[in-house]
């Protein structure tokens, strides 16, 4: 018995309710799909603070929801693979636990025991979440990767877990048109 034993059969209970046909590849995908980024923190749940349902977004959650290369690699390759133009919400959220990476010593320790770069990890750090998601928006948009073809709009948002709300703090933008070389 693990915690797992309990998910399995609350998942016995979804599939005996759940629509099949939210569960089969649409025979044509909508123009634009949503899809949030956040942090892996349990209380950072999309199906609870958003109230994401089966089939409605995709969700790419990684610690601390930060933009790295892995990212927008995937957020390529969905927008590629399903035919769509992706909606990109980014989620940070107050009191993240990426926030010890800003502790110089236990970031170094933490350096040490992974072989990590130190300097790599101070900046995946969310000690604010404003500025941090303003600078992941920023960092999405700068890429050659999310033209617009593949990226419809790209936002950024707050989660304040003092209360349950989430706050906009970049407007939906869009991608430029072409990139320079
Ligand atoms: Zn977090």
């Amino acid at each position: 018995m693990s915690e797992f034993s309990e998910l399995l059969q609350r998942n016995r209970e979804f599939a005996a309710r759940v629509d099949l046909t939210r569960l089969a590849m649409p025979a044509a995908m909508p123009d634009r799909l949503l899809l949030v980024l956040t942090c892996v923190d349990p209380r950072v749940e999309p199906a609870g603070f958003l109230g994401v349902g089966t089939g409605d977004a995709g969700v790419l959650r990684n610690v601390g929801g930060r933009v790295d290369a892995r990212v927008r690699e995937d957020i390529a390759y969905i927008a590629m693979r399903l035919g769509v133009r992706l909606d990109v919400a980014v989620i940070h959220h107050t009191q993240c636990g990426t926030g010890m990476l800003a502790e110089p010593t236990f970031r170094r320790a933490y350096a040490d025991r992974a072989g990590l770069d130190d300097a790599g990890l101070a900046a995946k750090a969310v000690t604010d979440p404003v500025a941090t998601v303003r600078e992941d928006v920023a960092k999405l948009l700068g890429s050659p990767l999310m033209s617009n073809d593949l990226v419809a709009s790209v936002s950024g948002h707050v989660l304040r877990l003092e209360t349950g709300l989430v706050e906009t703090v970049v407007e939906a933008v869009a991608p430029r048109e072409t990139y320079a070389a």
